[in-house]
């Protein structure tokens, strides 16, 4: 039997024989197109190949495409694992021709892989082509063989492609495999536009040969391509002779793990199968996800990711498994697969970090969320209703942060339907209520919009002013105006402008706006689509629309900006060099003063981590390396590894700025000339933000000599002070400290002491109780050990009894319960001490002769151990 390794090489080797370059699957995440939330089928990564808009050095490619279907037209996400047929992360194998080989190759290619390599009977093979298709038919019959009556012509729905609306476009052929038997049983005779699941399609030929304008007319493209899918894991259904796709060994080592977590076995319950399915496909697209670079979020990728992997944790719940289980599962995904994807590898400890802590960190809120559900659920139907209101829906997913797939699903066990309409309704209700709190600023928005039409110059690169240029528009309170009153604040739009706009994590420029003696004070700058406008308030005088002003930066203020700017590229790349590839940009936030940096990494850096990425930091600002910037175009940029931020849209012009030898990113932001001009960097905060974020916090320049002062100072004092040198100070604060807790003990003991020679005086306070001795006692504040012996000392004198001992610490009260040996069994002491801490707003326990137990109230301690010999009176009675 054929692996599914040896299936996938199988294919890329054909193809390649053939004269086509084996391309590696692109990213599950598509770079810069922000239109697609996942690569969902292996021509994703050709588009522009296939627009034209692009050249590659072949004409033919291959590829075994790593791909995703959770939303969208595609969306089958609530089927899975309930159906053995749809997956969210799947592979499509596919071949290409770039205006090179046509319809006949292409068929022929597919009718050998599949006969004569891949081995299929050709008689369990039938073609579906596009009804008006009648070169293929002819294609199939002739050249290929097939008999007439196996080719099948359907309509556009299942046979014609097309891209979007308008663009490439063409018919395809489908080549279908045939069971031989239905699945269901009494089924009767079907042909292959049954869905019961006998007939399969396992490969999907499209021939690109028209381009389809505006007005739906289609004309021939001038050179037609191929754009072929075999579905990865149905072919190997097929090849290893299995029923289904869970049974291959794609899936197979999977559930055999998840069977040995959950104590279970596959095969043997309807509804554990479908939880084991269900944790085996998501398991392997939040490894696939993950190893790409996305992680869990609220934004839309991330909360497809988070919510694929709380489904798993449900039916994990399900399976009663109370420990995180994805990411042990996620570690068979990446031994089984790493061979096809090497990506894996690496990626290993990353996907399991951020499996775990997902897990962990949702279990509580799952828990709670589900007994919420079933409690609610209960309620319903025992009313007698089989409706959940969209408000009880809403309630669950706002509150509880279950995904609404995930309580339909739980509703559907139920018995129930989830009101979707109210639902919605309950969600577009609060997101009013959050865009009414914006109201306000909206209306400035529409007013801005009209104001702020066309794009400001910016020329704050090489130049900071003061620039010559000219008002375009004036906004005050939100309305148009064509001046700035003295004293009145608004916004200025200029012609061109030196003013940097806040963005990419640097801030906004400040400044003046002057005309004469007329001056603006600018306090920030901001986008508004793609005008530039200042914040500014008028100091003197006035400035009109249509004047011509001077427009001049803060120079201090922009030049430490700028530093801290190119300072932020250098630890970017002294992070990936030290901790590795895995760590990607998040967010970062330029200042004049400081600057952030927030990074993906999983632990918290370690002290020779952080001199480390200093210490390559600082080599590059002391070697004083240029700067250089270059306006590229982004193909070559990306090619020639410049960094960016991933899922962003960028122009096809984009800027590139470099220190060479050492960082390369994409970046609009303002930088120095060269790196010296920092002076020096350093780190002073590391922190973790949220589940596998990072932040660091750096000061560079005058801003670490600053730091450096003051710390300078402050050691200074402790050595005026203290009278001791510098080198001493550690072992200094090292003997004090082991001074005070000398003396903490010396006069722990003396307390004790004291209490010890009132022993004599404590007997006398003895009551006896149904015939057992009982001395409870309010004794002077002592720690918990002091009590301990001080109780046992009492016991032993007292023979047989009770002792109880309360003390007040801290505010707080320490209680201790001794029983002797005799009467333990009778009263135990850990039910003594439940009662009596509950007087002084505690609780505790303990075993049957010794309990402690911890109270809040010490006001109420003296009434606590007076009540306590009726408690125990009652507890003997009873
Ligand atoms: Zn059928
Ligand atoms: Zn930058």
């Amino acid at each position: 039997m054929l692996t599914s390794s040896q299936i996938r090489d199988c294919y890329l080797k054909f193809f390649e024989r053939n004269g086509h370059k084996i391309v590696s699957s692109s990213s599950l995440i598509p770079f810069n197109d922000p239109t697609l939330l996942f690569t969902n089928a292996g021509m994703n990564q050709f588009k522009d190949v296939f627009l034209g808009n692009e050249n590659r050095p072949y004409k033919r490619a291959t590829t075994s495409q790593k791909c995703m279907r959770v939303s969208g037209k595609h969306n089958d996400f609530k089927e899975v694992g309930h159906s053995t047929r749809h997956h969210t992360f799947f592979e499509m194998l596919g071949n290409f021709s770039f205006g090179d080989y046509f319809k006949t190759d292409a068929t022929k290619f597919a009718w050998d892989l599949v006969t004569k390599e891949m081995g299929l009977d050709p008689t369990r093979l039938w073609i579906t082509v596009y009804q008006d298709d009648d070169e293929v038919w002819k294609i199939w019959h002739k050249h290929v063989g097939i008999p007439a009556d196996k080719i099948m012509r359907l309509g556009e729905k299942d046979n014609f492609w097309a891209m979007g609306d308008t663009g490439p476009c063409g018919p395809c052929s489908e080549l279908h495999y045939d069971f031989g038997v239905s699945p269901i049983p009494n089924h009767g005779q079907c042909d292959l536009t049954c869905s019961c699941g006998r007939w399969v399609e396992i490969w999907n030929l499209v021939f690109m040969q028209f381009n389809r304008d505006a007005g739906g007319k289609m004309t021939p493209l001038p050179s037609p391509s191929i754009d072929t899918g075999m579905g990865f894991e149905r072919i190997t259904t097929i090849l290893q002779g299995k029923s289904t796709n869970y049974d291959t060994d794609l899936f197979r080592p999977l559930l055999d793990e998840i069977a040995q977590i959950a104590n279970v076995e596959y095969g043997t319950s309807a509804s554990d199968d479908v939880s084991m399915r269900i944790i085996a496909d998501h398991a392997r697209a939040a490894t696939f996800v993950i190893a790409d670079g996305q992680y869990p979020g609220n934004d839309k990728r991330g909360y497809v990711l988070r919510k694929i992997m709380r489904r798993a944790m449900v039916h994990g719940k399900k399976l009663k498994v109370d420990r995180p289980i994805i990411y042990r599962v996620a570690g068979r995904v990446i031994e089984l697969m790493k061979r096809g994807y090497p990506e894996l590898s690496s990626s290993r400890e990353t996907v399991a970090r951020v499996i775990k802590q997902e897990e962990e960190a949702f279990a509580d809120t799952l828990g709670l969320g589900l007994r919420d559900f079933y409690d609610r659920a209960k309620r319903i139907k025992s009313s007698g209703a089989r409706v959940m209101t969209g408000e009880i829906v809403f309630y669950l997913y706002d509150t509880r942060g279950l995904p609404l797939e995930i309580i339909e699903e739980l509703a559907q066990e139920n018995d129930l339907v989830v009101d979707e309409a109210g639902f919605t309704k309950a969600l577009e209700e609060q997101r009013e209520r959050s865009r009414q709190d914006y109201h306000s600023g909206k209306v400035r928005e529409q007013v801005a919009r009209t104001v702020f039409e066309g794009k400001t110059t910016f020329v704050g690169y090489d130049c900071i002013g003061p620039v010559k240029t000219t008002v375009r528009a004036i906004l005050v309170d939100g309305e148009q105006s064509d001046t700035l009153e003295q004293g009145q604040a608004g916004e200025l739009v200029l012609e061109t402008t030196p003013f940097y706009a806040e963005s990419g994590g640097q801030i906004g420029d400040t400044g003046v706006i002057a005309r004469g003696d007329n001056r603006a004070r600018v306090t920030g700058t901001i986008y508004r689509g793609t005008t530039i406008t200042h914040i500014a308030r008028m100091e003197k005088g006035a400035l009109q629309v249509g004047e011509e002003v001077e427009a001049s930066v803060d120079m201090e203020k922009r030049r430490q900006i700028m530093k801290n700017h190119t300072a932020t590229h250098l630890l970017h790349a002294a992070l990936r060099s030290v901790l590795g590839p895995h760590v990607k940009q998040a967010g970062s936030l330029v200042a004049p003063d400081k600057l952030r940096f927030d990074f993906t990494h999983f632990a918290p850096l370690s002290a020779p981590e952080i001199e480390k990425i200093e210490d390559q930091v600082n080599e590059q600002i002391w070697g004083n390396q240029t700067v250089r910037t270059n306006l590229m175009d982004l193909e070559s940029a990306m090619k020639s590894g410049a960094m960016a931020l991933f899922g962003e849209k960028y122009q096809e012009k984009v800027r590139v700025v470099e220190i060479p030898g050492f960082s390369k990113e994409l970046c609009g932001g303002t930088h120095v000339g060269a790196t010296g001009a920092i002076g020096a960097l350093k780190v002073v905060s590391e922190s973790g933000i949220s589940a596998g974020v990072r932040r660091i916090e750096a000061l560079t320049g005058p801003g670490a000599l600053a730091r450096f002062r003051s710390d300078e100072k402050l050691l200074d004092h402790i050595q005026t002070e203290y009278k001791v040198a510098r080198p001493e100070i550690p072992s200094m604060l090292e003997k004090l400290q082991a001074q005070v807790r000398n003396l903490q003990k010396v006069v722990g003991d003396l307390k004790v002491q004291n209490a010890r020679s009132a022993i004599g005086e404590i007997l006398t306070t003895v009551r006896s109780i149904e015939g057992v001795r009982v001395l409870a006692q309010r004794v002077p504040e002592m720690d918990r050990a002091g009590m301990r012996s001080l109780a046992d000392d009492l016991r032993h004198k007292l023979g047989s009894g009770i002792v109880i001992l309360g003390t007040p610490q801290d505010g707080k009260v320490a209680l201790v319960v001794m029983v002797t040996e005799d009467l333990c069994r009778r009263i135990p002491a850990g039910k003594i001490i439940k009662e009596i801490a509950l007087l002084v707003g505690g609780t505790g326990g303990g075993k049957a002769e010794l309990a402690e137990a911890g109270g809040k109230d010490s006001s109420k301690l003296a009434d606590a151990i007076e009540r306590s010999y009726s408690i125990i009176e009652a507890l003997l009675r009873a």
